[in-house]
């Protein structure tokens, strides 16, 4: 099974970024070229149906499988970046954190009005990222098809953050 390929290869590492949180380290993910292509290959099976017109990848991780998934789908890849990154013009969200507040941008011309937008991030925890991305895209005049993640911490029910934008949630592994 995949999930379980990829639940393995996943280090845990206890006290990142900070004391008392326990990081799931997607990078020996990276090293298994095998899994990687498996990784790619499920997501393309499952969200092709969505018939996405570009898909958004959340940094920095988004990017790994964003970019894979949107040349499998053939489709343009939007990084959506954390604020000052991002050099031309662009389109910002703010968004609450645990402490403090954090901001998210894409470019202007990135989504046009209309397309239907497929976003993907390494791991869905809270959902805070990911709904400040999608009122993002809502403001560009695009619509969210989709999500895809490699991970996702269920007992945060980010899930159901989501849901307003769109109910076709794919997670590859979930942690209950
Ligand atoms: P959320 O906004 O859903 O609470 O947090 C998700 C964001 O935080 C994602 O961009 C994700 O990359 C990052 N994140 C939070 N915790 C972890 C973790 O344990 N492992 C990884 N790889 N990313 C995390």
């Amino acid at each position: 099974m995949l999930g379980e390929k990829i639940k393995s290869a996943i280090r845990d590492v206890p006290g990142f970024p900070k004391p008392g949180i326990i990081f799931k380290d997607i990078t020996p993910i990276l090293k298994d070229a095998v899994l990687c292509e498996s990784i790619t290959a499920a997501f393309a099976e499952k969200v092709s149906e969505l018939r996405a017109d570009v898909l958004c990848g959340v940094e920095s991780r988004g990017f790994l499988f964003g970019m894979l998934l949107a040349q499998r789908l053939r489709i343009p890849f939007v990084p959506v970046r954390k604020e000052g990154k991002l050099p031309y013009r662009t389109l910002k969200q703010a968004y609450d954190l645990e402490y403090g507040r954090s901001t998210v941008e894409m470019h202007e011309d990135a989504v046009l009005p209309g397309q239907r937008v497929l976003v993907h991030d390494d791991l869905l925890a809270t959902g805070g990222t990911i709904t400040a991305v999608s009122e993002m895209i809502g403001r560009a005049g695009g619509q969210v098809a989709g999500y895809c993640f490699l991970l996702e911490l269920g007992f945060l029910n980010g899930r159901a953050r989501l849901a307003p934008y769109s109910e076709n949630i794919y997670s590859l592994t979930v942690y209950e």
